[in-house]
């Protein structure tokens, strides 16, 4: 029926945010069909562009649901539109793309793959049966196969695979599921699989999964690297990947087929299960059942289990006879993840006894993610694949910033107008390799975005990153901003309210404070609008004897507190008791002269000092095991005395833990009152200081800790605070580059006022 003529309207849409890569054309063509109007769909380099034509109603309708009914994994940040004059029009077609100059489109995150391709996966009467790279609109890689903008087949590493006649009628049938599926691909026509034996296809992974039950370390290149793989349940294959890798004590995560598996490892409520089997499937940190079935070298000692679910077809088929993988970075520690053909000739030799590879390229690395969940919401501890390069909003527009991060867990973040877009993990700086990794990254990310006009990076001086931007500003402004600042602005920038009045709670390990010393213990104020920050408060300082020797073994961080607060070092103190003769007059007369120590405020080296004194831990083998040990411990107490860190001196603390232990108070006990006694420290203090501010926020690596953040969080609403917690980024140094750039950004807009002021 054609609708009278005088009601037929033409309008155009213009959709941005992440709206390519997600089967958004082929859902604007199936809605526009559905309801009867002409027209098209096309990609550009910024946005999809619609125009639609039909019956006023039609079009209205059209209107309501395209933001409304978008598929899945899109993320609409802004439609607008206007009216065209009608024009002769038949059907509704899908255009061919066009590059338009200015702004760009969002890059969409990779995705697991979903149901349906899993069934499919597993059906011996479909097409893709055991075909170790289905996919469809709606999953698959995105981000790491993306070589330019806008997103179709040519511009990705799939260009070098043309589809087969099957794959092309699928590509092009808008009733299809694979309606312009850009990574679409079948046995005739795709990536093959092959394994070091030379078998390729399914057969590649029924070789590979006997080597790993033989004992083997498998290298398997997935979606943004290669892992590596070994049988979780033998002792000699996790000792063996953990001497490869020098990882120290630090724990492996694990891969199970499904949730069932899952749970038989560790406890998981109704959140942890969702964001487990989301499309981004993270690794979650869950809490390790004691009679789960994995060698004590998985995660030595820890509470703690990571656990990630099957994300590509070649995990499923891996997996499908069960069992659980150690499944983790092909690296060695410190160096960034290997993701080409000459990492796998060079690095993976010395990693894995075998490797199950395919012949697709990775563009870009990105490691898997790692979240805690609390209160039901995602805590990131690493914001990478299924994430990463999502924007953030950041909730005031500035010029294009590159924000270089920082040293550890290094990410860096560009701005385009008000949204910020967060790099996945890069790794620890300090490596020729890493730097590399950063360089190919930085090109990579801002080639698909708005040149840079302004850089910022963190105020230490022998950070690598700092020199890096010093030598590649050139004549652009670099901002040099305080670690502490940049851990807060990252939090007001995540939650969209970058400019206003906060006070910010900022507890990590390390940072570079203005005054030279170390920071780490930080409570500072943020006025509206404002790129300073004041410092309110902050922990009492204490010397750090030895600089990293002291990071290493906790108990002289103990030493160093007790002799702050007065308290002897006598031989009934397990932090004592822990230390030989030699140490401790080595220590003494450390802390005597001064000599080698820096004084800090460090909250991560006070926890550290606490794990010791309680004789929890006495020396690490990875960043935070001191604290996370003492977390889990605390979290196990059913109660705990009471006791107070006024105004942020340690020292009654101490005084009161070691009265505590002396009266044969349970540990786990003291471990808990250790955390309400900082958490109520903090709420007292923030309240101090605040003023008329009403908003608190909690950053920096201190906050990994779930049982710290609940208490201080509650106690700081109990006294009528808006509390801020990490949701986009990790409170940890991986969220220091959005704070830095939200700096960055502040610091330019001030400029621009105070030039139009005159
Ligand atoms: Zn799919
Ligand atoms: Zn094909």
């Amino acid at each position: 029926m054609t609708p009278a003529l005088s009601t037929v309207l033409r309008r155009r849409f213009v959709v941005t945010g992440v709206v390519q890569g997600v089967g958004f054309r082929p859902f604007v063509w199936r809605l526009a069909t559905s309801l009867g109007l002409a027209g098209l769909v096309g990609n550009d380099s910024a946005a999809v562009f619609v125009e639609v034509q039909g019956a006023a109603a039609a079009v209205d309708e059209f209107a309501r649901r395209l933001a409304a009914d978008a598929p899945p994994l899109a993320q609409v940040a802004s439609v607008a539109w206007d009216e065209l004059p009608v024009a002769p029009s038949d059907g509704f077609v899908i255009v061919p793309s066009r590059v338009a100059d200015g702004a760009r489109t969002a890059i969409p995150p990779d995705v697991a793959v979903c149901d349906d391709c899993v069934r499919e996966l597993f059906d011996p009467a479909d097409r893709r049966h055991r075909h170790p790279f289905v996919t469809c609109t709606n999953c698959g890689p995105r981000f790491t196969i993306i070589r330019a903008l806008p997103y179709d087949r040519p511009a990705t590493t799939m260009a070098g695979f043309p589809l087969c006649d099957r794959c092309a009628t699928e590509y092009h049938d808008p009733a299809d599921r694979r309606f312009h599926a850009q990574p679409l691909c079948c046995p005739d026509c795709g990536p093959t699989l092959r394994f070091t034996d030379g078998t390729s296809g399914p057969a590649a992974v029924v070789a590979a999964r006997q080597a790993i039950t033989a004992g083997q370390v498998v290298a398997v290149k997935g979606i943004g690297g290669y892992h590596l793989a070994c049988d979780a349940t033998s002792a000699e294959a996790v000792a063996s990947l953990r001497a490869r890798k020098a990882r120290g004590g630090k724990p492996f995560a694990v891969m199970v087929r499904d949730l069932d598996a899952a749970r038989a490892l560790a406890e998981i409520d109704d959140d942890e299960a969702a964001v487990l089997t989301s499309p981004a499937r993270p690794v979650v940190l869950l809490r390790r059942r004691p009679e789960a079935c994995v060698a004590d070298g998985v995660a030595p000692g820890s509470p703690w289990l990571g656990v990630l679910l099957p994300y590509t077809p070649v995990h499923h088929l891996l997996l499908e006879g069960g069992g659980t993988l150690v499944l983790t970075s092909a690296n060695r520690s410190d160096e960034p993840i290997c993701f080409t053909d000459d990492d796998e000739a060079q690095r993976l030799p010395a990693l894995a006894d075998a490797v199950l590879t395919h012949d697709r390229p990775i563009h870009v690395p990105c490691d898997d993610s790692v979240v805690r969940v609390v209160d039901g919401r995602e805590l990131p501890i690493r914001r990478s694949r299924g994430y990463a390069p999502l924007p953030v909003e950041l909730g005031a527009s500035g010029p294009a910033v590159l924000a270089v991060g920082g040293e550890l867990k290094n990410t860096f973040c560009l701005t385009d107008g008000a949204r910020a877009y967060c790099s996945a993990h890069i790794g620890d700086m300090g490596t020729l390799e890493t730097l590399q990794a950063f360089e190919r990254s930085v090109a990579q990310l801002s080639g698909m975005r708005a040149a840079p006009v302004r850089l910022a990076a963190d105020l230490h001086p022998s950070y690598l990153t700092r020199s890096w931007a010093e030598r590649h500003a050139g004549d652009r402004p670099l901002d040099l901003v305080q670690h502490h600042h940049a851990h807060v602005a990252s939090l007001l920038a995540e939650h969209g309210r970058l400019g206003e009045p906060v006070v910010g709670v900022a507890f990590d390990g390390t940072g570079f404070g203005i005054d030279g010393t170390i920071w780490g213990g930080e409570i500072l104020t943020l006025g509206a609008g404002s790129h300073r920050f004041t410092r309110a408060a902050h922990l009492a300082p204490v010397p750090l004897p030895g600089g990293d020797v002291a990071v290493r073994n906790p108990r002289r961080m103990a030493l160093s507190h007790l002799r702050a607060a007065g308290i002897g070092w006598d031989a009934d103190l397990p932090c004592v008791a822990a230390c030989g003769a030699a140490e401790l007059r080595l220590l003494a007369s450390q802390l005597e002269s001064g000599a080698g120590c820096v004084p800090t405020t460090s909250m991560g080296r006070l926890f550290d000092a606490v794990a010791s004194l309680l004789g929890v831990r006495h020396a690490v083998t990875y960043e935070g095991q001191a604290a996370i040990e003492l977390e889990a411990l605390a979290a196990a107490a059913p109660l705990a005395p009471a006791l107070r860190m006024p105004g942020l001196d340690p020292g009654p603390l101490l005084a009161g833990l070691v009265d505590g232990l002396r009266a044969g108070v349970p540990v786990a006990g003291l471990a808990l009152a250790f955390h309400a006694a900082v958490a109520d420290a903090v709420a007292e203090v923030v309240e101090r200081v605040a003023g008329p501010v009403r908003l608190a926020g909690l950053t920096g690596g201190v906050f990994q800790n779930v049982l710290l953040l609940r208490l201080t969080g509650q106690r700081l609403r109990e006294r009528g605070f808006t509390v801020l917690t990490h949701r986009v980024v990790p409170p940890n140094d991986g969220g220091l580059a959005l704070g830095q750039a939200a700096v960055s950004v502040l610091t330019a807009l001030d400029e621009q006022r105070l030039i139009e002021e005159g």
